[in-house]
């Protein structure tokens, strides 16, 4: 493997310096190495052949076998083509060429016997075929099979380089290396799992022989990817934690226990309950909690937080919590001293628009003990914030932090605090365990009683009236409504324009009623100003871009209208829609799309109109528009390339490799013993580049 990362690709045989220049430019194939782990897109079937009677309009690429009759040059100037008439016996079909007549006219010959590989086509009750592949028998004999088809772009089709012409370069390189590909797995992993040695699937993922084949080269090409990523996730945690000692925080005390007996506004869920129980165990175990609270919205997380915060000052030391926005730390900061201070405790405020007065106030609190409670945006993290003794940290909405943020806090105090992240981003376990890799994981799998599920309706433009006739019964029953706009980076200018129409037409259409507007382009004190005026009820409409999109609680507000909803994300119309649904009273969600939406796009919003459960959103989104920022948050953290394995498809195969990886590192932490000798060097080669977070803690 050293040998193949260290050779030029224009070593190889028949590649040469400019074809190389090509292939790095194009496809990024530096090395041999390169070449041998581009895998093919799709494989066409070349171990059957067809008989030209039996063609039929739909057929994929097919392959024959027969000889041509004869050659006829056709028409003139651009327009000229040559057209060979060919037979195998079965029947007769036209062969036609557009270009390299005459090459081709001085190589292939009437009544020799040729294998044709191309696509059919019908026309007017003749079948013909446009630039075949052509072999003689004898060579395509060697290579019956399934044949490796290789993702490629325009520029090398113009330059001469087809699939083909990769596929042959692949099977040189695997005629002379292959064999000699040292196994990277350890020999008890390959027997017990039953898998293909290392050289056989990287041979059989170009050129399989059949179907089975491919699917167990696959198999193992993805286990080998995902055991890597998983040893190194938690390698990486083990060494932290084996590291790091943490608080043991020992005792429930006054504050948890007055707070549970006389302030708690309602019965905690049972998911609550058992996932407070995990915190609690977990920060008791001597090593530092690193964990993420997952719960979709809803569900009751800032409750969860609040009262293992509390589990922090009952041990003597003080807590903060982080939110990504200004308008949720100030939410955050009013539900949680509304609920604590009947017990006497002070809590806090910090952001980046806190007065400096108020802001010294804090810094000396803090370096006192005074204060218990530090709540705020990313001004927490600044070194000029100062703890006598932060014991625990909560990171809401986990996805607009970083790992290196979340060091960050682990530095602020001598003993690092627990770390708990809540994310209402339902995504599924075995991508979180990879995502969030280096992070236990609970789940509050139950929302608080009596919420109504949000009724989500699909509505056309045409039916805008009568989606505001609705809207209008909402508000006179004294109930707010959300407008949502569509608002992304490209198109910036046209959204603000629509987004301002929008506005007006409400404005117009709503005349008895107050509107507030906000987008994401104001000043931080004009949006807190629209927003509070909603909170409060001073206003009845919101008009808004997707800066509502977190953690804002207005439970009455039951009605939230979309425009354009076509061009969210379904995880996104999931956040979206948890605004609404927080009351008692029946909460809905229009859907507004344009009349003319494709079936695909009805079917992607259907998903949204048929369930409520984040779960399934989140596992369909996946499915639709894989990992995306999720993979983006792991490559900025730990990750290699992905080659072959797929984290939104992938589950089983990152389950096995990760009870595997737990397993390897149970018996051998360092990866130190001869059994593990090729894997650790495999592992050196792929995490050269990676990030290396421990340095950091
Ligand atoms: P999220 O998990 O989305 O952050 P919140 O913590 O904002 O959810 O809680 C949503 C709403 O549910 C809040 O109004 C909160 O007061 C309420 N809530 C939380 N826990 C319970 C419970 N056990 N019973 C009833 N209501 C609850
Ligand atoms: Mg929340």
């Amino acid at each position: 493997m050293d040998r193949l990362r260290a050779t030029d690709i224009k070593y190889l045989k028949g590649v040469g310096p400019k074809r190389a220049e090509l292939l790095a430019s194009e496809l990024g194939i530096r090395t041999c190495y390169d070449l041998l782990y581009h895998f093919p897109s799709h494989y066409v079937d070349r171990s059957r052949f067809y008989e030209v009677r039996s063609f039929s309009g739909d057929m994929p690429m097919v392959q024959v076998r027969g000889r041509f009759v004869n050659f006829t040059v056709q028409g003139e100037g651009a327009k000229m083509r040559l057209v060979g008439l060919f037979t195998d016996g079965t029947a007769t079909m036209e062969v036609v060429w557009f270009k390299r007549i005459k090459w081709m006219r001085e190589n292939y010959r009437t009544g020799v016997e040729y294998v044709l590989f191309g696509k059919p086509s019908e026309f007017s009750g003749r079948w013909s075929m446009v630039h075949p592949e052509i072999d003689t028998p004898e060579s395509v004999e060697s290579s019956c099979g399934f044949r490796g088809v290789y993702p490629l772009t325009e520029k090398l089709r113009n330059r001469g380089i087809s699939s083909r012409t990769i596929y042959t370069m692949a099977q040189t390189l695997i005629a002379s290396y292959c064999r000699n590909v040292t196994e990277t797995l350890p020999a008890d992993v390959v027997a017990r799992l039953r898998l293909m040695s290392k050289s056989d699937a990287l041979a059989a993922i170009h050129s399989p022989r059949n179907n089975d084949e491919l699917q167990r080269a696959r198999f193992r090409l993805k286990f080998e990817e995902l055991l890597c990523l998983q040893l190194n996730i938690l390698g990486y945690s083990r060494k932290r934690s084996a590291k790091m000692g943490g608080f043991r925080f020992t005792h429930i005390g006054h504050y948890f226990n007055s707070f549970y007996n006389q302030c708690l506004p309602f019965e905690l869920t049972g998911a609550q309950k058992r996932v407070i129980k995990e915190i609690r165990a977990d920060m008791n175990s001597g090593r530092q909690m690193n964990r993420l609270l997952q719960g979709d919205v809803g569900s009751g997380k800032t409750l969860v937080a609040l009262m293992c915060m509390l589990i922090a000052l009952d041990n003597s030391t003080q807590a903060c919590m982080m939110a990504p926005t200004e308008i949720l730390a100030t939410q955050h900061y009013e539900t949680i001293s509304a609920l604590a201070a009947p017990i006497g405790i002070n809590v806090k405020l910090l952001t980046g628009s806190t007065p400096k007065k108020q802001r010294d106030i804090i810094h000396e609190q803090l370096a006192d003990g005074s204060l218990h409670i530090l709540i705020g945006t990313h001004a927490v993290i600044e070194d000029a914030v100062q703890f006598r003794n932060l014991g625990f940290v909560v990171i809401d909405e986990q996805h607009r932090f970083g790992v290196a943020q979340r060091a960050r806090m682990w530095k602020k105090n001598t003993t690092p605090p627990h770390v708990l992240v809540m994310t209402a981003t339902p995504i599924p376990r075995t991508l979180a365990m990879t995502v969030y890799g280096d992070l236990d994981v609970s789940v509050i799998d139950e929302l608080p009683p009596g919420r109504k599920p949000v009724v989500t309706l699909l509505r056309h433009e045409n039916a805008r009236l009568d989606v505001y006739r609705a809207m209008t019964r909402q508000l006179r029953a004294g109930r707010q409504v959300y407008v949502v706009h569509p608002l992304i980076k490209e198109n910036e200018k046209v959204d603000l324009r629509s987004l301002e129409e929008g506005y007006e037409q409400i404005c117009d259409t709503f005349r008895d009623f107050k509107v507030a507007y906000v987008h994401g382009r104001m000043k931080p004190s004009e949006k807190d100003e629209q927003m509070n005026l909603f909170a409060s009820h001073k206003a009845d409409i919101l008009v808004a871009t997707t800066v509502i999109e977190v953690g804002v609680n207005v439970p009455n507000a039951t009605t939230m209208i979309i425009e354009n909803a076509e061009r969210f994300g379904l995880s996104q119309l999931h956040q979206l829609r948890g605004r609404v649904g927080r009351g008692e009273g029946q909460s809905y969600c229009v859907l507004m799309t344009k009349s003319n939406i494709s079936k695909d796009t009805r079917k992607r919003l259907e998903i949204m109109t048929s369930t409520t459960d984040g779960f399934i959103v989140a596992e369909a989104d996946l499915k639709l528009r894989g990992p995306g920022d999720l993979e983006g948050t792991l490559q900025s953290g730990m990750a290699i390339d992905l080659h072959i394995a797929n984290l939104a498809t992938d589950g089983q195969i990152i389950q096995l490799a990760r009870d595997e990886a737990e397993a390897i590192l149970d018996a051998d932490p360092m990866l130190s013993s001869d059994a593990y000798r090729a894997l650790s060097k495999e592992m050196r080669a792929l995490f050269a580049k990676a990030v290396d977070w421990g340095m950091i803690s």
